[in-house]
């Protein structure tokens, strides 16, 4: 069974969801455990190397040390 994360948009708190394919179309009954919201977004998952790049810079940013 597939796991789904949410993070609450009002204490941001992480929510996570198991959920089947159908039970996904049907609509998950969403809410925050913490605060009760049910304002809660999908967390989207971002390569590890993409948010060491933005994190720290880089080498191959903004940055001009030239270690690329
Ligand atoms: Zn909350």
């Amino acid at each position: 069974m597939p796991a789904y994360e949410f993070i609450c948009n009002y204490c941001g708190n992480k929510v996570e969801v198991f959920a089947t394919a159908s039970q996904k179309e049907k609509g998950l009954d969403l809410y925050c455990e913490n605060c009760g919201s049910p304002d809660v977004k999908k967390i989207i998952r971002m390569p590890m190397p993409f948010l060491r790049g933005i994190s720290s810079g880089g080498c191959c940013g903004s940055n001009s040390s030239g270690c690329c």
